[in-house]
């Protein structure tokens, strides 16, 4: 398909939606981004770009600096709460860095700004769309009509597009809590430790260190919701002590990020000229690391199968074909990882650490490629193309 015909509405400016955009645009579309937030790249913690992310990022002339700001993590390593290996990373590790979001952010907006086909409206709200690719968005209080040819919702597990349209959506209620932060200290441990109180991950980030936590332990949830800094601390100090310089380095509670996992499942992600992307799809348990990058191969499959589409509705039944399954396996293998990471009771805890992980491990097979859902070399050809 010739993509020099098509206007393209994208409705989010965040990993999935602009990065859309770039690969849409670089293909020839005219594409008009819609992002709510006004300025939108004062957002979020850190992120860690696997392979696959990566080698989209890349092939939309990214690497340079990601592999400029990000830092390499050698392979994701889980740990028991006295630091001992759990699970080692397979080898050779695929690769991965970890980078602050607002980089990541910035460096795909930047990106978006130099791209003579896309325009960007920051402050614009989607608060309707249409199967024929009406969209209405609220804009300095104002109410706005747009008109494309095709609506890309990459708005977020609240997707308005996803509400909009018929897509069979299924979203579950809030499941485990997380809570994570940047802080200026160097005392990253570089691994995911699995531990009494759920998870306690931390790694260097360009000045820094990024760490994330579980927050569903009766005594979390204790602290945060009396927003309790000192008690937070005191928890996780018992639990895992490498987390005391990390959590003595934030400042105010309010520096703390909490974000509840809510899975979205989709029978379809197309509807009419509206077609889902990102967490509108398929928000997912964050235990895999996959969400952004899961955004990020969206992007790329979407451009790959509207090209080598005769027309629309036929390059948008490819991408859907193609994406649902390999979305679907590796959701479900992030819920389990989540499910089992959250294990208190210490005898069931024991079970986990010294009978399944090493069964798991050694059975581990194409554990790789479940993540990656595509080569990284057919999505760095992809953007290149
Ligand atoms: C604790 C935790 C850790 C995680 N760690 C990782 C990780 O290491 N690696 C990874 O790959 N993923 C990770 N994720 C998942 C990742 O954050 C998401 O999957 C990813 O941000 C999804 O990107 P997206 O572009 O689809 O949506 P979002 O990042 O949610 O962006 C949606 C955008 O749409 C905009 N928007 C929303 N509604 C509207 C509207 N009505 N009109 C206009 N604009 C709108 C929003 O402002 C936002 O900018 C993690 C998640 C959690 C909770």
């Amino acid at each position: 398909m010739n993509l020099s015909q098509l206007h393209v509405l994208v409705v989010g400016g965040a990993t999935g939606g602009a990065a859309t955009a770039l690969l849409l645009a670089r293909a020839g579309a005219r594409v008009t981004v819609l992002e709510k937030v006004a300025q939108p790249r004062a957002v979020g913690a850190g992120i860690g770009l696997a392979e696959n992310g990566l080698a989209v990022l890349e092939s939309i002339g990214l690497g340079p600096a990601i592999a400029a700001r990000g830092r390499a993590v050698d392979g994701l390593a889980l740990v028991d709460a006295d630091s001992r290996l759990l699970l080692a990373p397979p080898r050779p590790a695929p690769r991965m860095r970890m980078i602050r979001r607002s980089d990541l952010q910035g460096l795909l907006l930047d990106a978006l700004a130099a791209e003579p086909r896309a325009e960007r409206q920051f402050g614009a709200e989607v608060i309707g769309a249409e199967r024929d690719g009406r969209v209405v968005a609220r804009i300095d209080g104002r109410v706005v009509e747009h008109r494309a040819d095709l609506v890309v919702g990459a708005d977020g597990v609240h997707s308005q597009i996803r509400a909009a349209g018929e897509f069979g959506a299924r979203v579950r209620p809030p499941g485990i809590a997380y809570l994570r932060a940047l802080v200026d200290v160097e005392a990253a441990q570089g691994v995911e430790a699995w531990t009494g109180a759920g998870i306690f991950g931390s790694f260097a980030v360009g000045g820094g260190t990024y760490f994330y936590a579980s927050a569903g332990a009766r005594a979390c949830r204790r602290a945060i919701a009396a927003r309790d800094l000192e008690a937070l601390r005191a928890v996780w100090a018992r639990a895992y002590p490498p987390s005391i310089p990390l959590l003595a380095a934030v400042r105010r509670f309010d520096d703390l990020i909490f974000n509840r996992v809510t899975r979205v499942e989709c029978r379809r992600w197309v509807d009419g000229r509206l077609v889902l992307l990102g967490d509108a799809a398929h928000a997912m348990a964050p235990n895999l690391g996959q969400g952004a990058n899961s955004a990020l191969v969206d992007a790329a499959v979407l451009l790959d199968e509207l090209r080598r589409a005769s027309d629309l509705a036929t390059g948008l039944d490819a991408y859907q074909r193609r994406r649902r399954p390999a979305v679907r396996r590796v959701a479900r293998a992030a819920g389990s990882m989540g499910a089992l990471a959250e294990i208190t009771n210490p005898v069931a805890r024991w079970l986990r650490d010294r009978l399944l992980l090493p069964l798991a491990a050694r059975l581990g097979g194409d554990a790789t490629s479940i993540v990656m859902q595509e080569p990284p070399a057919t999505l760095l050809a992809i953007g290149r193309a």
